[in-house]
């Protein structure tokens, strides 16, 4: 008799319906500015492992510049912000221009300089 099937199907029944525990979106407004980037998704670059976040125009409420042209990216501009993978918290975060960050591998990495 196959034990191990008849273990499975108990564990089942006992397991909680996830479908029943519907979360209240709207009320969760600390999470709010997370829940509007994308998942992070982790790219491998020449330079190592990149956490990257699309943000979505509406997610952009900030100035920033980015490190690859040096501008400014306006609020309400969709953009990526990214750090390393092994970076633990916000600190090393930047936000760049899609295009900017797409174009990177061509320009020397943040820690080279030109002279
Ligand atoms: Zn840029």
């Amino acid at each position: 008799m196959p034990r191990r099937a008849q273990r499975r199907a108990a564990d089942e029944n006992s397991r909680p319906r996830r479908a029943q525990r519907r979360k209240p979106a709207e009320s969760a407004a600390g999470d709010e500015s997370a829940a509007r980037l994308g998942p992070p998704e982790v790219q491998e670059w020449p330079d190592g492992d990149w956490i990257v976040r699309h943000v979505p125009a509406a997610a952009a409420t900030k100035l920033y510049r980015c490190p690859g042209c040096n501008q400014e990216l306006r609020p309400g501009t969709a953009h990526v912000v990214v750090w390393r993978a092994d970076a633990q918290g916000a600190e090393g975060r930047r936000h760049w221009h899609n295009a900017c960050w797409q174009r990177r591998p061509r320009r020397p990495g943040p820690q080279a300089r030109s002279r």
